[in-house]
């Protein structure tokens, strides 16, 4: 059993005033595995207070300073991978080999964020004035719980490379992992105060961060509804924000596309992060000429596909991450039923032999229209549905006629022909013939996926402001 009953707040583990105690799950057990003391209002005001305090040394430290700094935060994140991989294990039950992944991307974002830094031009020269990148202030991070190890890490490694002290406000279903990577953060020794991780309620410790006069920068990924709340409180101090919110993204199966790739690359793409993933490749558009033969393959694939034990390497769907998520999924499985979209995979209920545990089957439906609610909601499950299009040009106002935007995927024999489509989709990212990504790009969505963007140097100046100075040229 774990007790979690510390924050950390100006370099130091300390209890809260917050007192309100919090039962933490194995996904895969359904069993209490641990109790977490979450933080209030009065702690994030703390937090936001030591974190005031350290930005005017921190904002003038050198960009060589800062650089070391991720550099060591990245080796602290690196020495205790097996401890998060556990962690991410147990709490989240992320199958093991997206376990590992997630547990070494906590630390490469730090690692990535670095090597922006040390090239990163902080001033500049536009027509007469010299504009110099300033650091926002205090950032205020707020992550989800389907990655909560990599987002801390990830938005607080751009908020430290900006030169910006943060306060972090996880999500309370992800104690364990806050707490390894915290005290992995800690080793690294940054000065008090530069960073502040308050395991709170959303509702408190998240909207006291949204509405806080000292908090000059929020960047959250979660929900997008939650992220139209936290824009409207953020506007009465008009504190620059960043979202990272929901998605359903389509899967474009060009007419030419060879399916001995396309399928296996379909279902990878839809059921990543055991359908969990705000990038998660939901709408799969196939052409109508040849949907008997994709179905027929899709069909024999998920019978292949391993829903179970996380702890099984043959695992690629785990559970999912709470009971009230497993009834979210449930009811959308039901909902396609009732719709009239066709069952070809999968359905309500656990994995055959599964008794206990948030399992579902990995679920494909075909035969769905667009305007179903399975193919507009996100469910955030291991939930797929076909759309059989028409033509190429159908198939792209299919795609885009959605009030998301975050990815797209697009799968063709003919990479310049699939180039020519992405260049028409409305998404964040488009993905050719891949599921590779690219710490160097922007990530972020168009539409109601969210504003702004994370990673590279777009990540980077987020938590900046230009500042000109004219007459000094
Ligand atoms: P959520 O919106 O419920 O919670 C996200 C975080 O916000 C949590 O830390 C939560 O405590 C906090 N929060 C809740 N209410 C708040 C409030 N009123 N003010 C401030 N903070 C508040 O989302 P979730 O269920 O944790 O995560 C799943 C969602 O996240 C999905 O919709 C998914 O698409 C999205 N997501 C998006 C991305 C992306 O990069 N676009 C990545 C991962 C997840």
């Amino acid at each position: 059993m774990h007790d979690i009953d510390t924050i950390y707040l100006d370099g130091a583990f300390v209890t809260p005033h917050g007192n309100e105690p919090y039962n933490l799950f194995n996904p895969a057990t359904e069993a209490v595995i641990g109790r977490v003391r979450l933080a209030d209002a009065e702690d994030a005001n703390a937090a936001v207070a030591a974190a005031k305090r350290a930005f005017p040394a921190f904002s003038r430290t050198g960009k060589g300073e800062r650089t070391e700094m991720l550099r060591c935060l990245h080796a602290a994140v690196l020495a205790r991978e097996d401890d998060l991989f556990e962690a991410i294990v147990e709490e989240y039950g992320a199958p093991v080999s997206r376990g590992r992944w997630m547990a070494q991307h906590a630390a490469n974002v730090l690692r990535d964020a670095a090597d922006v830094l040390d090239t990163y031009p902080f001033t500049r020269r536009a027509g007469s004035a010299e504009v110099t990148m300033q650091p926002l202030g205090v950032a205020g991070l707020i992550t989800p719980w389907n990655s909560n190890a990599g987002f801390i890490c990830g938005k607080l490694a751009a908020a430290l490379a900006a030169g910006c002290t943060a306060v972090i406000k996880p999500s309370e279903m992800s104690a364990l992992q806050t707490r390894v990577v915290t005290e992995a953060l800690h080793a690294a020794g940054l000065p008090p105060g530069v960073f502040n991780i308050v395991t709170g309620r959303g509702d408190t410790v998240g909207a006291r961060l949204a509405e806080h006069p000292d908090v000059a920068k929020l960047s959250f990924t979660g929900s997008t509804a939650v992220g139209k709340t936290i824009l409207r409180t953020a506007a009465e101090t008009l504190k620059r924000v960043t979202l990272e919110l929901g998605g359903k993204s389509p899967v474009l199966v060009l007419d030419d596309a060879n399916f001995a790739d396309a399928v296996p690359l379909a279902l990878q793409a839809g059921f990543m992060n055991s359908g969990q993933a705000c990038i998660a490749g939901t709408r799969i558009l196939v052409p109508e000429a040849r949907l008997a033969e994709f179905e027929a393959r899709i069909v024999e694939a998920t019978g292949e596909i391993h829903a179970g034990d996380p702890r099984d390497a043959r695992t690629t769907v785990g559970p999912m991450v709470s009971r009230q998520q497993w009834e979210r999924v449930q009811r959308y499985i039901r909902l396609g039923m009732e719709e009239g979209a066709r069952l070809i995979a999968g359905g309500p209920g656990r994995p055959a032999g599964v008794a206990r545990g948030w399992f579902v089957r990995p679920t494909v439906f075909s035969g769905v229209r667009n305007d179903m609610t399975i193919a507009r909601e996100e469910i955030f499950g291991p939930v797929l549905s076909i759309i059989a299009y028409r033509d190429t040009r159908h198939a792209i106002e299919i795609a885009n006629d959605t009030p998301y935007g975050l990815q797209a995927y697009v799968l063709s024999a003919d990479t310049a022909r699939a180039r020519g489509v992405a260049a028409q989709i409305e998404a964040g990212r488009v993905l050719v013939n891949t599921l590779a990504h690219e710490p160097a790009a922007p990530f972020g969505g168009f539409k109601q996926s969210g504003i702004g963007r994370e990673y590279g140097t777009y990540g980077l100046e987020a938590f900046l402001e230009p500042k000109s100075t004219l007459g000094v040229l």
